[in-house]
């Protein structure tokens, strides 16, 4: 069975606030819709080191605004481009995915539905995965992306691309686009456990007497202004942002080193998700599960359970986002950096100072 992405879940407007368990001010965030993707590239983007963060900026250039793109703005792209209508799509205002074009991840469709499995993993409920052997729920992909259809084989097919020494910059916008969503997802623990209900999307809820399902609840029903999911540009913006303060407030200058110190980092991420839904998210379902609704009928009593778990959850994808960049591009692009005014120079630049060539033979567009 698939999961699939529930952004259909209902606006909820006139909802009380709580105060936040953390101290800070009232709100309630736990998503990764839209909000929690771009709030997982802010705090992303963040920690970058100056090598990390020009070489990101190369990969994204600019919007159509002339405006730098961050990895905020890739984050969502892949949630759209599944149901993209227009066709080329244009990620975040800067760079176009067109049906028929061939990339690294496969003939590339709009709507790109064939991506849409690369996006959780299929885990039973009653397994007890570990680093070592999760990636066996991994089915191989049949649509040309080499890597197996699930979100930790195509963080690690991502990482490779970017890692790929020559790789075209069509090929690099991609990987990093799907980098910084699928570390997102891989941090929502219903992304990596199934109970034969697709992650949880036909697990009925009611939420604060909304029908909800459990699935697009941990997803986005408690951001900042209940309903971002349907909220577009600067609003979304601007939660994400509220949410990200929120999420670097509460790090401060927490030791995360544990998190990123692990060998198989995708993997290890994958297992913690599984065991949260499995021994938390689960259990508290069933415990609140009213057979007379055939719902668990939820308040904010889980949202003070949770909201901890869940802020946890994106904070450790922002700080391990980055920890991937910071090693991927731990060399630096540049030394010192020059103004760069063209792709000849660029490239002369690059080939000039390091063995650093991703960007040769791509489209450069110049800009400054
Ligand atoms: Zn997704």
């Amino acid at each position: 069975m698939n999961m699939v992405d529930n952004k259909s879940g209902p606006k909820l407007v006139s909802l009380l606030l709580f105060g936040a368990c953390l101290g800070l001010a009232p709100s309630r965030v736990f998503a990764w819709g839209y909000v929690g993707h771009r709030a997982v590239g802010i705090l992303a983007q963040q920690r970058l080191t100056p090598q990390a963060l020009s070489a990101v900026q190369a990969i994204l250039g600019q919007n159509d605004q002339g405006q730098d793109v961050g990895l905020a703005d890739v984050a969502t792209c892949p949630d759209d481009v599944k149901y993209a209508k227009q066709d080329p799509y244009t990620c975040a205002g800067a760079f176009e995915l067109a049906s028929g074009e061939q990339s690294a991840f496969g003939t590339v469709q709009i709507p790109w539905k064939a991506s849409s499995s690369w996006h959780f993993a299929n885990v039973p409920n009653s397994a007890s995965p570990t680093a070592a052997d999760i990636e066996q729920y991994c089915q191989d992909n049949t649509n040309g992306n080499p890597a197996k259809k699930c979100v930790m084989a195509q963080i690690k097919y991502d990482i490779q691309i970017l890692e790929t020494p020559g790789e075209s910059l069509g090929n690099r916008q991609m990987a990093l686009m799907f980098l910084t969503h699928f570390v997102g997802d891989e941090h929502q623990p219903l992304h990596v456990n199934d109970d034969n209900d697709w992650g949880g999307n036909k697990k009925k809820v009611i939420f604060e007497g909304k029908p909800w399902n459990l699935h697009s609840l941990w997803d986005d029903v408690f951001t900042p202004r209940y309903g971002a999911m349907t909220e577009t540009g600067a609003a979304q913006a601007a939660d994400s942002s509220d949410l990200a303060a929120k999420l670097d407030q509460d790090l401060g200058n927490r030791d995360t080193s544990a998190w990123t110190s692990i060998p198989d980092l995708p993997d290890e991420a994958a297992v913690e998700s599984f065991d949260i839904a499995k021994n938390v998210i689960r259990p508290v379902y069933a415990q609140d599960y009213d057979p007379s609704q055939n719902a668990a009928v939820l308040g904010p009593d889980y949202v003070k359970q949770m909201q901890p778990i869940a802020y946890e959850q994106l904070e450790k994808a922002g700080v391990r986002l980055a920890y991937i960049l910071n090693q991927i591009f731990a060399q630096p692009l540049i030394a010192p950096a020059p103004v760069v005014k063209s792709k000849a120079s660029f490239e002369k630049a690059l080939g000039g100072v390091l063995n650093f060539s991703f960007l040769k033979g791509a489209a450069w567009d110049g800009g400054n």
